[in-house]
């Protein structure tokens, strides 16, 4: 048994691809393709690792829910003990639908609107991560008028120098997401000060995909240097809420585990004094990504004079990642041939030339064979459309030998089924 790189729950078993104990090739001849297949015990095994890092602590993992939002996907986690982080009414139902307690999920996003607000005061989720001045106001009055008081926390842009993380995306002055940095502590003035709201913490999120501890050390201080400035003034902060962000191995990158990462940030915490605060974070990609692989058949393969084309049946509707970001996925074939590879551009039907999976890959394959895309756990499925009329994928869910479809394949009825036709 040889696991594929970073995805220890999928193994070659002689020439066949198993995800736990069952064979790859099975799922997509039961189920058909584009299928997305996740494995449950590598899903709790992510999370073991953040709740390792935690033991001892009083923590809340609260799962970003925007990774992968299927209902399966969120029961799984609300019942093994997690909150969830939100960013609109549409994933809030989504958590409430799975199981989650209210009072484990915060709200977080730039854009809430009025009625997002109301609705997740009523159901009493645990904080309101807010992201601008003019959104404390909005809140206030949302929650006044509901005869309520809102628990917030400001996220807060640690502008963490991007030149020594380049990878780091969101926690940076010129992005639209959180309060500066130096605005801090008015926002937390005027917080304070709003009849509708109760502050309870902070919090942060730096970025995606990141691959190293140093830009979290970067911000945890800047943060708690913000902590001790707020508290000065007598605003109490309970929480402190790191964020996600941590990265996952695509192509080779090594990021830290999340037990190691958090030994390294809680020794920080409590050198500074801080270490028995209630922690929190977010993370989204390190629990799922590496969970899931989307398969695919070869449909064609197409020579050319400069490149060849493989064509498979999944596309940028499923797998919009490369053609979002120019990200990169591995692409493992189903079963191995003999022979030599042949270089591909692995592509897929929809009318864009923006719709491809991978470049320049050596593959041995035939029409008709299948492959796996790897790291399809995050920001796949939850990003899929229908683009070109492509019904979405079916999802099925991997515990051990047994397998679960957690969501059918979208048929045409499901596309056609909100629109109308016009009488004149
Ligand atoms: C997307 C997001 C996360 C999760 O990020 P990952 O990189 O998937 O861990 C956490 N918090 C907020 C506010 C987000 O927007």
């Amino acid at each position: 048994m040889k696991p594929l790189p970073g995805h220890p729950h999928v193994a070659r078993r002689g020439d066949a691809l198993f995800i736990e104990d069952v064979p790859l090739s099975e799922l997509a001849r039961q189920y058909g393709t584009p299928l997305y297949v996740y494995s449950k015990a590598a899903m709790l095994s992510s999370l073991a690792a953040y709740q390792r890092g935690f033991a001892g602590r009083r923590a809340t993992i609260c799962y970003a829910m925007k990774a992968n939002s299927s209902l399966a996907v969120l029961q799984l986690f609300a019942r093994a003990g997690c909150g969830f982080d939100i960013v609109s009414g549409g994933e809030l139902e989504r958590v409430l639908q799975a199981g989650a307690e209210p009072r484990k999920v915060i709200f977080s996003g730039v854009g809430k609107t009025r009625v997002e607000m109301r609705r997740a005061l009523d159901v009493g989720i645990g904080c309101f991560n807010v992201e601008s001045e003019a959104e404390l106001d909005v809140l206030s009055d949302v929650a006044t008028q509901a005869a309520r008081v809102a628990p917030v926390s400001i996220r807060v842009n640690p502008n963490v120098d991007a030149r020594t993380h380049p990878y780091i995306s969101t926690g940076l002055k010129d992005n639209k997401f959180g309060v500066a940095h130096e605005r801090t502590l008015q926002a937390y003035r005027r917080a304070a000060a709003l009849p509708g709201l109760r502050v309870i913490g902070i919090d942060c999120h730096i970025g995606s995909q990141i691959t190293e501890g140093s830009p979290y050390l970067d911000a945890l201080d800047r943060v708690l240097e913000l902590v001790e400035a707020i508290e000065a003034e007598g605003i109490r902060l309970q929480h402190i809420d790191f964020g996600g962000g941590l990265g996952i191995d695509y192509n080779g990158e090594t990021p830290p585990a999340a037990d190691a990462l958090w030994a390294e940030l809680l020794q920080r915490l409590d050198a500074r004094g801080f270490g028995d605060r209630h922690l929190m974070v977010e993370p989204g990609r390190s629990l799922v990504g590496n969970a899931g692989v989307c398969l695919a058949e070869v449909l064609y393969l197409k020579p050319g004079e400069h490149k060849n084309f493989c064509i498979v049946d999944a596309a940028m509707n499923d797998l919009p990642r490369p053609a979002m970001y120019e990200a990169y996925h591995r692409i493992e074939p189903l079963e191995r041939r003999a022979g030599p590879a042949t270089r591909y551009d692995v592509v897929g039907p929809v009318c864009e030339s923006g719709d491809w999976i991978g470049r320049d890959r050596d593959l041995a394959v035939k029409a008709g064979d299948h492959v796996a895309v790897l790291s399809a756990g995050a920001y796949c499925m939850s990003m899929a459309s229908n683009y070109n009329s492509r019904g979405r994928a079916a999802e099925i869910l991997v515990d051990g030998s047994h397998t679960h479809l957690i969501r059918q394949r979208e048929g045409i009825a499901d596309q056609l089924r909100l629109e109308r036709l016009i009488d004149s």
